[in-house]
């Protein structure tokens, strides 16, 4: 696709008064007083930059900013929260595109057991809304992430092992185009973007709503414990050993972290080097079985475990909810023998200098690792472990000694490297090969040239050339 220079284009930008035709949403432009505000993403450490920005409020605004974007020879960054954008390129030739609709932005159908989501809400949101139903949804770790970027990168869950990834569960997307055809993508109708969207990202239009399947758990066996990083080998030799023959009702982490010294972390942790496991259990017995195979392990510093309402799960991992700079990438593994546990501790433990605030072990395997039925280009995958780093990026300092720290952890556990990478957590160096292996890749790239012939889309791991 011929892009204009920047100069050219960003001139042309520049040049546009802010009045637009009647369906076209309000644009943003560089000298705009919102400007330094709206372009910000939940992910500090991405200075994004774009030629213009636009917060649609309804599909047909959407249409409506793609059309302005066309005329103007940018390409479109669609995004919701911002989570994932240090895995874009630079949008200084760009549109970004964050809609934030009007009205209710989850509404949720307790007879059909599935909820329909809208551009702009959050798992915060939909958790809340369903909850109110005395359901829950396949939400993850983080209330502030959107339920949009998440299914399009698969989404796991502390559903997972027993019911897959998050995406297959989604029923149907409602998408616009680089046409701007505002298009319903399921198992009938534009049956091959319905494939691809369920867990490889956002190059094939502005996703404007979704409906998703729902759960029907009000409560849940559910419980995280902390303790202090010196106990880690121990902690981690039962868990992994455990996770071999872990039944698919229970998905679970472990993770080292660094808390901050601040006042919003819990005292006993404010500070504190840790290790910590977290878990949900849809079978109770199963979850006190996990919990009790550390009862001769010391006395957590900080925990619980018990029955609690489903909504309570997407805080129990403690994720930070408001934006920080951060940098983070994962890779798969297929084992966590005493080799890799070593490596992992050597390369992130008490007495390892690692700054990296989080260095977690997601626990795959169940329904995460058989084939969905009727799946998307995620229908599940073939690893025991996920394994995700992330740091601080204060300032270029901080920055460096996190990109240090994560590259150390994830080369010290190269050697059980699954082949496959996760779309959603991969933020450096990762293609659609990476993820999906070549023969997926290649079938994402016809259906990519089908529904957006001139690359007009931004979004993670595209082949270089866009
Ligand atoms: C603290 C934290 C916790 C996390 N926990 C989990 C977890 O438990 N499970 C999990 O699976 N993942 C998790 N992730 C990864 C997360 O799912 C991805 O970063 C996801 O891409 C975030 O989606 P978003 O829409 O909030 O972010 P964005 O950065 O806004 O979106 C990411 C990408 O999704 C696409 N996208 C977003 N909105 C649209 C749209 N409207 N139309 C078209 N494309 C769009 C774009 O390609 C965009 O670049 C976590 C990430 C963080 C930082």
């Amino acid at each position: 696709m011929a892009i204009p220079k920047p100069p050219d284009y960003v001139l042309a930008v520049k040049g546009q008064s802010s009045a637009q035709s009647p369906d076209t949403p309000k644009v943003i432009l560089p000298d705009d007083e919102a400007y330094e505000t709206a372009r910000l993403s939940w992910n500090l450490a991405a200075d994004q930059r774009p030629a213009a920005i636009c917060l649609p409020t309804s599909a047909d605004e959407v249409a409506g900013a793609i059309r302005y974007a066309g005329e103007r020879g940018l390409r479109i960054a669609p995004q919701t929260t911002g989570h994932m954008a240090m895995a874009l390129e630079p949008l200084d030739r760009a549109l970004l595109l964050k809609p934030e609709f009007d009205g209710p932005r989850v509404e949720v159908d307790r007879a059909a057991l599935s909820a329909r989501i809208r551009g702009g809400a959050t798992w915060g949101d939909v958790v809340g809304a369903v909850s109110e139903a005395g359901l829950t949804v396949m939400h993850g770790s983080s209330p502030s992430v959107s339920p949009f970027g998440y299914v399009l990168g698969g989404g796991l869950s502390f559903y997972g092992r027993a019911h897959g990834f998050a995406a297959n569960r989604v029923s149907s997307f409602e998408i616009v185009t680089a046409d701007g055809e505002i298009r319903r993508a399921d198992s009938e109708q534009d049956s091959d973007l319905f494939w691809a969207l369920r867990g490889a990202g956002g190059s094939f239009g502005v996703i404007t709503g979704i409906e998703i399947g729902l759960l029907p758990l009000d409560e849940v066996f559910a419980g995280i414990g902390f303790w202090p990083m010196a106990e880690a080998p121990e902690l981690l030799e039962i868990w992994s050993g455990w996770a071999k023959s872990a039944p698919d009702s229970v998905t679970s982490t472990f993770r080292l972290l660094r808390p901050p010294p601040l006042e919003d972390v819990p005292e006993p942790i404010r500070g504190v080097p840790v290790a910590a496991i977290d878990a949900v259990a849809l079978d109770d017995d199963a979850g006190a079985g996990l919990v009790a195979l550390f009862d001769d392990c010391s006395e957590p510093l900080m925990g619980g475990w018990g029955r609690q309402p489903s909504s309570a799960v997407s805080r129990l991992h403690g994720d930070p909810e408001d934006p920080l700079p951060g940098i983070g990438d994962a890779i798969l593994l297929n084992e966590l023998d005493a080799d890799a546990r070593a490596r992992y501790i050597s390369a992130a433990g008490a007495e390892s200098d690692s700054s990296l605030v989080a260095a977690e072990l997601r626990q795959l395997g169940g329904a995460l690792g058989r084939p969905a039925e009727n799946g998307g280009v995620l229908s599940h995958v073939d690893a025991g472990f996920m394994l995700f780093g992330i740091g601080v990026a204060f300032d270029p300092d901080s920055s460096a000694k996190t990109e240090a720290d994560l590259d150390r952890l994830l080369a010290a556990l190269e050697p059980f490297r699954a082949p496959r990478r996760l779309y959603g957590f991969a933020e450096r160096d990762c293609s659609l090969e990476d993820c999906f292996g070549p023969e997926s890749a290649t079938r994402l790239e016809q259906i990519r040239d089908k529904y957006d012939p001139g690359h007009v889309f931004i979004a993670p791991h595209q082949a270089a050339a866009g």
